[in-house]
């Protein structure tokens, strides 16, 4: 499937038209701070779908520019996620590997008298580059000479000056109505440690000086961002053109991706790890790329989402609905169904005979035959759920209740007699009748009932544990209170554990595999929690949906 017509493939389009570019080359350029989110996701759609769809390539290049918050940890977690949505990089590249380049390309800024050395704070900068509506003021130290700036400068680099002593500034233009050409900050001290350089650098590049020069030494044609970064793009073309860089590249933005009762921002989700709000990166609720394939969200469904999304410049929030609409329309056909009882409440069949197991067929997908037949064992005592009995039913309840008759699934239909309590009165079991004409596939048609239950037989049903998944985030978007912040927003009942009883024939189950549990929704075997005695399944998705597209 190709990606619809959209702004950004009109200019790829045009570019190789006009012979402005033969091949169009993008790159996607995570920050390896945290882990990737359903956000990146859409990133990495547009910058390997575009370049793919030009007969080009896309890099794989980490903007490690940061020593204080980048960890290997998550260069392996996003080279993984990456590979799992089912891309394939052209270059696995480093930001950092050009550290020696970059600082060169700043030197030669400095002899261009386009940069110095500047000894004043961080709050004093900030002071100093003044407001929307007021030009900012020049630093006392932008009239230092070329010579004692290149001096400084290689001096900042030999770890002469502590963190925060002095900065590289691009000097540009403190009266520029667009804030970030008002002498922005290009090289800051940092001692520490960086996860590929190691001790080689205690001055790092910012990401404005950093990002431009990347994307030109890699050749990238076209660097897609997100529109916070318009306002960065002139800053973008300066340093480009000013560091005399031989490729050109053209920043193009589009809008970012933001769903409905979600936090997307690697800062904000690396709280909620940290906090323990949930239990990883990879907890199922978050709406991390490793969370989403944990809870049994497919690849496939996060594609075609994004393709769905489109691009465009817009970026109002999505409906979380909209990817489980995906989610369905993906394993609908894929996964097997099958039965499982969460909440259970034991039915004996009285007049089935003791002892006798019988096995019955099961399709394993109505959907899709092929997938062929199960077995399900019946016997004497099954389980079904206890919400599908009541003793004093409303109207139009068609589930169990003293006197009524519904249809087992694949099996047969049963009345229920008698209500077994215990000494609280909580109904404990119940004691039924089947009718063995009533066999499912028979062709029974000598009446009707309007339940359909599904259940599993007792003795050798396998314990099982359901995990049930609600917004991790109550409130409806925007609109936090004074003082408050999103994690007071955090829905407490995000998780509900349940113990329950799957078919026997579920027994080899292993972490990642998915199936549709009658009635119950799609849910996916955890990686994390399973165990040989007892498989959990993350649920995935419900069955109904009000969503439409
Ligand atoms: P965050 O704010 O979540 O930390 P980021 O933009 O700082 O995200 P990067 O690692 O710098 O994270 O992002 C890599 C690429 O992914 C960037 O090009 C960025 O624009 C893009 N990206 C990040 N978040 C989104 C989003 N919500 N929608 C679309 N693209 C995104
Ligand atoms: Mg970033
Ligand atoms: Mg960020």
């Amino acid at each position: 499937m190709e990606i619809g017509s959209n702004f950004i493939k009109n200019i790829m389009k045009e570019d190789l038209e006009t012979g402005k570019h033969d091949t169009v080359i993008t790159r996607f350029p995570p920050e390896p701070n945290g882990y990737l989110h359903i956000g990146h996701a859409k990133s990495i759609f547009i910058n390997f779908g575009l370049a793919d769809e030009f007969g080009g390539k896309t890099n794989l290049r980490f903007d490690d520019t940061n020593p204080l918050k980048e960890d290997i940890e998550y260069v392996n977690s996003i080279k993984e996620d990456v590979e799992w949505l089912g891309y394939e990089w052209e270059n696995l590249l480093f930001a950092s590997d050009y550290f020696e380049e970059m600082y060169n390309r700043a030197v030669l800024l400095i002899k261009k008298g386009l940069a110095y050395v500047d000894d004043l704070s961080a709050d004093e900068i900030r002071e100093y580059r003044g407001t929307l509506t007021e030009p900012g003021k020049e630093s006392p130290y932008r009239t230092r000479s070329i010579e004692e700036n290149l001096q400084l400068f290689e001096a900042m680099r030999n770890g002469e000056f502590g963190n925060g002593e002095k900065v590289l500034r691009a000097k540009i233009d403190m009266a520029s109505p667009n804030i970030n050409l008002r002498d922005p900050v290009i090289y800051r001290i940092a001692h520490a440690t960086h996860h590929n350089t190691g001790d080689q650098w205690c001055i790092y590049p910012m990401y404005a000086f950093a990002h431009p020069l990347e994307d030109a030494m890699e050749g990238v044609t076209h660097s897609l961002c997100t529109t916070e970064f318009e306002d960065q793009r002139p800053l973008y073309d300066w340093v480009v053109r000013e560091c005399e860089m031989e490729s050109t590249p053209q920043q193009i933005e589009f809008g970012r991706l933001n769903i409905t009762n979600t936090v997307m921002s690697k800062r904000k989700l690396k709280l909620l790890v940290d906090e323990k709000y949930v239990d990883g990166w990879d907890d199922p609720r978050m709406p991390t790329i490793s969370g989403l394939r944990r809870k049994g969200v497919t690849p496939e469904a996060i594609r075609n989402f994004c393709m769905e999304l489109g691009i465009s410049k817009g970026s109002g929030a999505v409906d979380s609905a909209m990817l489980d609409h995906f989610v369905r329309e993906d394993l609908k056909l894929k996964a097997p169904r099958t039965m499982g009882v969460l909440n259970p409440l034991k039915v004996v069949i009285t007049n089935y005979p003791e002892g006798q197991v019988e096995m019955l067929d099961a399709e394993i997908n109505p959907e899709n035959p092929e997938m062929g037949i199960r077995q399900i064992p019946f016997s004497r005592e099954i389980y079904i759920e206890q919400e599908d009995f009541m003793e004093n039913p409303p109207k139009k309840y068609f589930r169990l209740f003293p006197g009524n008759e519904v249809r087992l699934k694949h099996a047969y239909f049963i009345k229920c007699e008698e209500i077994i309590k215990d000494e609280e009165g909580n109904v404990i079991e119940l004691h039924c009748t089947y009718d063995k004409e009533t066999k499912s596939g028979s062709g029974f048609t000598g009446r009707k009932v309007k339940g359909t239950l599904h259940w599993v037989e007792a003795s050798q049903a396998i314990p099982a544990e359901f995990r049930l998944f609600e917004p991790l985030i109550t409130d409806e978007n925007e609109e936090m209170e004074e003082g408050k912040t999103f994690l007071d927003y955090v829905n407490p009942n995000s998780l509900e554990v349940i113990q329950g009883f799957i078919e026997p024939n579920m027994k080899d189950v292993k972490p990642q595999d998915k199936f549709q549990f009658f009635r119950h929704g799609y849910f996916n075997v955890d990686p994390k929690y399973t165990t040989p005695e007892k498989p959990v399944f993350n649920r995935i998705v419900s069955l109904k949906s009000s969503f439409k597209l």
